[in-house]
């Protein structure tokens, strides 16, 4: 088998340098546990933090440790009664070609049912974690404004879909016209904005008004950055802040310095929040899994009926992941990053 370790802990960006792509011994599993040949890996956000060493949710990603990572694909051998050989599951195998876990680790999947690689995206973690905190902490009505950057990930599109089907006008920011375009097309957001398009978060604001004419209700936050500046100053009264990711300053070696960087100064957002009596919820979405079955059965119908759409972006080969999740941090993909790994 083959596995790809981290090799050394990145500075600002990742570079190729800092992962090893190595062979490694199939494991043999013990007592509960399966071993699985592993089809699909997701490549998300999150595992750009386990790379540091910083104080975090999670623990870092040792150097010479496998990388983090979701997949899936077939059982070749079990040790458990719930699993046998040809079966297929989702687990936290890393970005490797096998991978062996107690049983209670893994989720079965049905590929009559939908195709397995929407284990890892739209019915996976990424669409949970968008409708999870669009109805938990966005709780949104009919009529209101949401704004949604990262518009066309798997988590973004969600939370658009799901808007828009509760009522809400829908904007989305996507980096590229093409971007844009798929956003108002495939995924139905009333208007999508490029945020590579506006130099500043002045301009890109200006923009925005136009766009949400009575103002902002929500803003699901995925990106940080020119983004947040843009949006801030035009929340309602009694608007909500689900904070769900920053990714606009994962590389920047330091929330605050990149913050700064961005004239996002703390007494600027502390008064907005106090003067527009904003509620903002941060969430990691590990902690939320006792609704991940309620996400299924409200969400699965729409996905495999076409009332939610999705897309995803394959990447062929585990020794080309560390590209393909570099290119990723800065929107290189275009819908939910996946890697065949056979
Ligand atoms: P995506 O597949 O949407 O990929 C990330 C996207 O972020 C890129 O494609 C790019 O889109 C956008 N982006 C990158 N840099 C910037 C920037 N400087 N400014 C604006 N946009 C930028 O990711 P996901 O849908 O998987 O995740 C979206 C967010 O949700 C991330 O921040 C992630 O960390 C977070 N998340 C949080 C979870 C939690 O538990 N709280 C769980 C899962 C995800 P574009 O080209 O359109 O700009």
């Amino acid at each position: 088998m083959y596995r790809i370790a981290l090799a050394s802990r990145p500075e600002g960006a990742p570079t190729a340098e800092n992962f090893s792509y190595e062979a490694a011994q199939i494991p043999t599993p013990g007592a509960g546990e399966v071993l699985v040949r592993v089809h699909y890996m997701s490549l998300d956000p999150y595992m750009r933090g386990r790379m540091d060493d910083a104080k975090s949710y999670a623990a870092p990603v040792p150097v010479g440790g496998t990388m983090e990572a979701g997949a899936v694909g077939e059982v070749i051998a079990s040790q458990s009664p719930h699993f046998k050989p040809g079966d297929f599951a989702f687990g936290m195998f890393g970005w490797a070609t096998h991978g062996c876990l107690p049983a209670s680790h893994l989720r079965k999947l049905d590929p009559a049912q939908a195709p397995i690689t929407t284990a890892l995206g739209v019915l996976g973690m990424p669409g949970f974690t968008g409708w999870h905190g669009l109805t938990e902490y966005g709780k949104p009505k009919a009529g209101e404004t949401l704004v949604v950057a990262a518009a066309t990930g798997p988590v973004g599109s969600m939370v658009g879909q799901v808007a828009r089907l509760a009522g809400l006008r829908t904007v989305g920011i996507a980096g590229g016209a093409d971007k844009c375009e798929l956003a108002t097309g495939r995924f139905g957001f009333d208007a999508c904005l490029d945020h590579r398009a506006y130099e500043n978060a002045r301009d890109l604001r200006t923009a925005l008004k136009q766009e949400c004419p009575d103002g902002i209700d929500i803003y699901f936050e995925n990106v940080g950055g020119k983004v947040l500046e843009a949006v801030m100053p035009l929340m309602n009264p009694f608007g909500r802040i689900p904070i769900c990711g920053m990714i606009a300053w994962y590389n920047a070696g330091g929330l605050g310095a990149g913050a700064r960087d961005q004239g996002l100064t703390a007494p600027g957002l502390w008064r907005n929040i106090l003067v527009n009596f904003l509620s903002v919820n941060g969430f990691i979405i590990s902690n939320h899994f006792d609704r991940f079955p309620q996400f299924l059965q409200e969400v699965a119908p729409k996905v495999l009926g076409g009332e939610i759409a999705y897309l995803e972006d394959i990447a062929e080969g585990l020794e080309n992941a560390p590209a393909t999740f570099i290119s990723m941090l800065g929107g290189g993909n275009v819908g939910k990053q996946i890697v065949k790994v056979i």
